[in-house]
């Protein structure tokens, strides 16, 4: 008999790969052959599994038509799969970057409130993502987009990553409390959503392009911060700066964005 969190893989189809990340390799399959769903085998050493597999027990329950729904697990056996929502357009920072100059500022604001749509409700369930981009949201057959990844960034075992010295650490999308002291909240995660509304609105640039981790820490400290996009009017751009406050409590928070993007969006903003 299985958990409630358990599928059985018996019930499960593979299709073709639809990509492939830090943790391993994604592939469209099906459910019980009626329900498309995404798999992602896990690769060998590349997770604290037994962490993760608790974890989902609780991620299970965050339940919201902005987040990419976690399915369940497939853990008693190795590789263990991750079963998740499909999303037909794969990841956000690969949509922007394809539909350069297609994309108006309309679309582009609807995309970021579908994000704080999300972020809201994590906010709510006290739920923090610890890794929001661009490159962590989905967008599917319907052109929503939605978050994903969230909270996983804590069982990555990979050093590079995971130590906000690591190469691989998402320094440019941190506050100072983060690269700091590793200082985590729903008010770090406003702080990544400010970088992910640039992402969007430079049609998925890189943040800091010319900086290294390194001096990015040295430019935001000292009080530098990304340049307003060309696509971002000042009531946009105004926006994002409230997200880069240095002091957390100073930042807005989700459901104040929701409200700001919303005015903006209906053009009283
Ligand atoms: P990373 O480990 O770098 O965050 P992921 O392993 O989450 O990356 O995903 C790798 C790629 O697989 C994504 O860029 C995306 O194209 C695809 N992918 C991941 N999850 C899904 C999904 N639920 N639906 C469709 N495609 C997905």
């Amino acid at each position: 008999s299985y958990e409630k969190w358990e599928i059985n893989p018996s019930d499960l189809t593979f299709m073709k790969e639809v990509g492939s990340g830090q943790a391993g390799v994604v592939r469209l399959g099906m459910w019980r052959a009626q329900h498309k769903v995404a798999i992602k085998a896990i690769k060998q050493g590349a997770m604290f599994e037994e962490d993760f597999i608790e974890e989902a027990k609780v991620m299970m329950k965050l339940s919201h038509p902005k987040l990419v729904q976690l399915y369940g697990v497939c853990s008693q056996q190795r590789p263990i799969y991750i079963v998740t929502e499909f999303m037909e357009h794969g990841c956000l920072l690969d949509f922007l970057r394809s539909r350069r100059g297609c994309m108006g500022a309309a679309s582009l604001l609807s995309v970021c409130l579908d994000v704080c749509e999300g972020m809201q409700y994590l906010e709510s369930s006290s739920f923090i993502h610890r890794d929001l981009g661009a490159r962590n949201c989905l967008v599917n057959d319907a052109l929503v987009v939605k978050v994903s990844d969230f909270g996983m960034a804590r069982y990555i075992l990979d050093d590079q990553y995971t130590s906000s010295l690591g190469s691989k650490f998402p320094v440019k999308w941190s506050p100072p409390e983060v690269f700091n002291f590793c200082k985590y909240s729903s008010k770090s995660d406003i702080w990544s959503y400010g970088v992910l509304m640039w992402e969007a609105f430079t049609e998925g640039r890189m943040p800091f392009e010319h900086s290294d981790n390194h001096e990015v820490v040295t430019l935001v400290t000292e009080g530098h911060r990304l340049y307003r996009p060309k696509l971002a009017t000042e009531a946009i751009y105004d926006i994002m700066q409230m997200c880069w406050q240095e002091r957390p409590e100073d930042r807005p928070s989700f459901s104040q964005l929701c409200l700001m993007i919303s005015d903006v969006l209906e053009g009283d903003g």
